[in-house]
C-alpha cells in the first residue's frame, strides 16, 4: 500500500546490506591476506637467513672435522725421522717407503698416502714408484706449487692417477730436512665419497640440495638433487654458472640468494670453503611450509564468507523486522489498534483510483460517539480512552475483516465498505449504531452506556476523497441535531 516509501526502504536496505557486506568482505580480505604475505616473509626470512645458512655452517665444520685427522697424520708423516733419513740415505731400500706409505694407508683407512721426493722427483706410493714429476706435467702443478708454499701444506681436490682417477682430496704436507731444507712433499688421500656421504645425509635430513663448485660456477661434486631442483637441473646449472650468479657469490664468503627458475622460488646459500677453494651450494626449491599456509588462507577466507553470509542473513532480518514495525507505527492508531488518519487517507485514496477504473460500490460510514466531552469530564480521561477502545472493538468485531476501519480523529471512526450500496450501509450502520447502545462498558463495576451517531454516504463517480467526507460529515450533522444516537443518510 505504500509503493513509494516501500521502493525507498528497499534501496535504503539494499544499500545497507551492500556496504556491510563490502566492509567485511574488505575487512577480513585485507587481516587474511596481510598475515598471509607476513607469515611468507617471515618464512623466506627464516629459510635465508636461519636455515640455510645454518646447514652451510654445519656441512662446513663437519668437513673441517673430517679434514682434521688426516691433516695431523701428513703432518706427523712430515716430521717423521724415517722419512728423513731414508731420503737423505739416497732413496736406497724402495720396499722400505712401499711399506711404509701402505701401513700408513692401512692404519688410518685412507685411500692412498704418497711421497715425493725433491730430490730424484719419484712419486712414491702403496703399490710402489709410480712415475717421477715433472714441471711440464700440468697433472704435476700441484707438486711445484706445493713446493714453493710459505704455509706447512695445502689441501688439494684432485684426481687420483693411482686410483683410476677418483676424485681425491689430497693432503699436500712439506716435508723439511733436519736444517730446514725442502725434501719433498708428503701426505694421504681421502675419499670425495664420504664427503658425498655426508652431504647425502644432509640431503635426506633436510631436503635439500648440496652442490659443491669451484670459482667459475663448474659442478665439482653434486649429490643427486632433489626432485624438484632435477627437474630444473640444467636451468639450475646455467644459473650458477651465470656472470651474475659468480659476482655476487665471489664478493663474499656466505651469502642467501633468490632466484626465480620457471616461475619457481629458488632459495640459495653460498659460503666459500677456503681449503678446497669451492663454493658450497645449499638449494630449497620451494619454501617449505608455505603449503599450509596456503591452505590456512583458504579455510580463513571460506570461514569470513560463512560469518559475512551469516551476518548477512542476520542484518537482513533484523532490518525487514525493524521495517515491519516501523510501517506499523506509522499507520496504526496506538490506542484502538485501527488505521490512523494517515494510512486511511492514502488507502482511500488508492481505493477512489481503484473505483475510477472499475466502477464498483463502495460505502463510509462517519461514526461520533455522543457527547464524549462529558465523559471524559465526569469520569476522567482514562475512562474516555476505555471507552474509545470499547467502541473500537466493537467496531472490529462487528465488521468484515476487509472493510477499512479507522480512527479518524478524537472521537471519530471512519469506516469504508467495499462493494456496498446505500441500503446495505445503513442497515450496517444501524446494526452498529444498536450494537454499541446494547453494549455498555462495564468501569468500575458499573456500566457506562455510550451512543453513537452515524453519517453514511455513498461513492459517487464524481466524487473525490474530500466531496464525499464532506457528504458524511454532512449526515452526521444531521443525526446529532435531529437528537443523537441516530443514522442519517446523505
Ligand atoms: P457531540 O455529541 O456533539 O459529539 O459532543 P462531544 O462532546 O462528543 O464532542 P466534542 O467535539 O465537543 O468533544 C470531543 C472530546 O473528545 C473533546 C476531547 O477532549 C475528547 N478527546 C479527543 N481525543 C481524545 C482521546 O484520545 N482520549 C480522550 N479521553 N478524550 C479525547
Ligand atoms: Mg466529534
Ligand atoms: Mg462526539
Amino acid at each position: 500500500m505504500f509503493n513509494r516509501k516501500d521502493t525507498c526502504m528497499l534501496k535504503q536496505k539494499k544499500r545497507l546490506i551492500l556496504f556491510v557486506s563490502m566492509l567485511l568482505t574488505v575487512g577480513f580480505l585485507l587481516t587474511s591476506l596481510f598475515s598471509y604475505f607476513v607469515s611468507i616473509a617471515s618464512l623466506r626470512y627464516q629459510l635465508t637467513a636461519g636455515e640455510l645458512p645454518l646447514t652451510g655452517d654445519n656441512i662446513y665444520s663437519e668437513i673441517q672435522r673430517d679434514l682434521l685427522p688426516p691433516i695431523l697424520i701428513s703432518s706427523l708423516m712430515a716430521s717423521d725421522t724415517f722419512l728423513y733419513d731414508w731420503a737423505k740415505g739416497g732413496e736406497k731400500d724402495q720396499r722400505a717407503i712401499v711399506r711404509y706409505l701402505t701401513e700408513i694407508k692401512l692404519k688410518y683407512g685412507a685411500v692412498t698416502a704418497f711421497f715425493v721426493s725433491e730430490n730424484t722427483r719419484k712419486y712414491y706410493h702403496p703399490s710402489g714408484v709410480a712415475k717421477q714429476v715433472r714441471p711440464q706435467d700440468e697433472r704435476d702443478d700441484w707438486y711445484f706449487r706445493v713446493r714453493e708454499l710459505k704455509q706447512d701444506y695445502e689441501i688439494n681436490v684432485d684426481i687420483d692417477e693411482n686410483n683410476q682417477d677418483n676424485l681425491t682430496v689430497f693432503i699436500n704436507y712439506r716435508v723439511l730436512d733436519y736444517d730446514g731444507i725442502f725434501i719433498g712433499v708428503v701426505g694421504i688421500g681421502l675419499a670425495v665419497e664420504k664427503v658425498k656421504e655426508r652431504i647425502l645425509a644432509y640431503q635426506k635430513q633436510f631436503g635439500r640440495s648440496i652442490i659443491f663448485m669451484d670459482s667459475k660456477g663448474e659442478v665439482m661434486l653434486n649429490s643427486d638433487l632433489q626432485a624438484e631442483a632435477k627437474d630444473r637441473s640444467s636451468t639450475l646449472f646455467e644459473l650458477i654458472k651465470s656472470e651474475s650468479f659468480l659476482n655476487k657469490i665471489n664478493a663474499v664468503d656466505s651469502i642467501s640468494l633468490e632466484y626465480e627458475l620457471d616461475n619457481y622460488p629458488v632459495f640459495f646459500n653460498v659460503r666459500y670453503i677456503e681449503e678446497f677453494d669451492w663454493y658450497l651450494v645449499v638449494i630449497q626449491s620451494e619454501l617449505e611450509g608455505q603449503d599450509k599456509l596456503t591452505r590456512a588462507l583458504v579455510l580463513n577466507l571460506l570461514f569470513c564468507a560463512v560469518v559475512v553470509a551469516v551476518v548477512l542473513l542476520i542484518t537482513n532480518r533484523t532490518l525487514s523486522l525493524y521495517q515491519l514495525d516501523i510501517e506499523e507505527m506509522a499507520t496504526t492508531d496506538k490506542l484502538t489498534g485501527l488505521y490512523n488518519r494517515q494510512a486511511f487517507d492514502m488507502l482511500f485514496d488508492s481505493l477512489v483510483l481503484d473505483l475510477k477504473r472499475v466502477p464498483d460500490e463502495l460505502s463510509l460510514l462517519l461514526l461520533d460517539i455522543d457527547h464524549f466531552k462529558k465523559i471524559n469530564d465526569s469520569h476522567g480521561h482514562l475512562a474516555g480512552d476505555a471507552v474509545l477502545v470499547h467502541i473500537a472493538g466493537l467496531i472490529k468485531s462487528r465488521l468484515r475483516e476487509t472493510d477499512i476501519k479507522c480512527r479518524w480523529g478524537g472521537e471519530e471512526f471512519m469506516v469504508l465498505l467495499k462493494g456496498c450500496d446505500l441500503k446495505t450501509a445503513m442497515n450496517m450502520a444501524e446494526e452498529l449504531r444498536l450494537g454499541i447502545l446494547n453494549h455498555p462498558l462495564l468501569l468500575d463495576g458499573k456500566n457506562l452506556a455510550v451512543t453513537v451517531s452515524v453519517g453514511v454516504t455513498v461513492f459517487q463517480q464524481k466524487d473525490n476523497r474530500d466531496e464525499i467526507i464532506r457528504r458524511a460529515d454532512r449526515a452526521l450533522y444531521t443525526a446529532k441535531s435531529n437528537g443523537r444516537n441516530q443514522v442519517v443518510a446523505f
